[in-house]
């Protein structure tokens, strides 16, 4: 959600279509967690957001945020979009209604396109997806032994805790922390027309390793820790241009004032978006 926010304040974008599986769904999104967002952040989000009355349309900056349940055909007619997000893609009875949404775009320039739900199963719904693009990893550079370390691969050797009770990120070769903000994109399958991102708490500024590592350990079932925190493939697969998700530049419509670049700070910080040392973005979070 906050991407969608994010996208419609600084990029340009006129409208993100955001489908969650049910009407049901939209209705509680809508009346719960709008009104904490611009509660919780009156500085950014606050100003930009305007909640409404019409429980399926949110006006953000100049744009319009459309929320609407997957299964109801007739409420994604008419709703022009640059953006298509895709809540819970496997739990939504309708899968043929992705087409329709993503026909929403057609007189769009950004076409872009991101599925946020955790995988369920193997070969279905966002998995299946994942495997038909470029399938992106987050690798970062060892500082130490300058190896090229894919935590979630190494998961759980890749946290260490320490003599001293921290428990950090470390590379599997030499054992040294490691800096998430080091790291760049790689595609498994480069050349592919569609993109797609492994995202994981691993890689948050905002999940502590040890968090992590307690629920890695209290988990009942080792696949549902897996899918719910581990590997979460919020996927962007980008029709057209790169996604801005990855590590672009910001690029800006306008030179921003200063209170302006205060606000983008801030968005920042709440998306979970971290600059890198390359003045690159990436998210690292949902
Ligand atoms: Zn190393």
């Amino acid at each position: 959600m906050l991407r969608s926010i994010y996208s419609l304040r600084y990029r340009g974008f006129k409208g993100v279509l955001y489908l969650f599986p049910s009407r049901a769904e939209v209705a509680d999104f809508s009346r719960a967690r709008v009104k904490n967002l611009i509660g919780e952040n009156p500085d950014s989000i606050g100003r930009w957001l305007s909640d409404t009355d019409n429980i399926g349309l949110k006006k953000v900056h100049d744009g319009h945020l459309y929320l609407r349940g997957m299964v109801s055909r007739v409420g994604l007619k008419s709703v022009p979009a640059d953006l298509v997000v895709f809540d819970e893609l496997d739990e939504a009875r309708d899968q043929s209604a992705v087409d329709m949404a993503i026909e929403r775009m057609a007189q769009s320039e950004f076409k872009e396109v991101l599925m946020l739900p955790n995988p369920s199963l193997p070969d279905f719904g966002i998995d299946a997806a994942f495997q038909q693009t470029d399938q992106c990893y987050w690798l970062i550079k060892c500082q130490g032994c300058r190896r090229w370390c894919n935590l979630v691969e190494y998961f759980p050797e890749c946290l260490r805790e320490t003599a001293g009770g921290q428990t950090i990120r470390a590379c599997v070769g030499c054992e040294k922390q490691v800096d998430i903000s080091a790291g760049q994109w790689v595609a498994k399958r480069p050349g592919a027309d569609r993109r797609g991102y492994q995202h994981s708490q691993l890689h948050s500024a905002f999940v502590k390793p040890a968090e992590l590592l307690r629920k890695f350990r209290t988990a009942r079932t080792l696949t549902n820790f897996y899918n719910l925190n581990l590997v979460i493939f919020s996927l962007a697969l980008t029709l057209k241009r790169q996604s801005a998700f990855t590590k672009e530049k910001i690029e800006m419509p306008k030179k921003l004032s200063s209170k302006e670049i205060y606000e983008l700070r801030e968005m920042l910080r709440i998306t979970g978006m971290i600059a890198s040392r390359k003045e690159t973005l990436c998210i690292r979070n949902r």
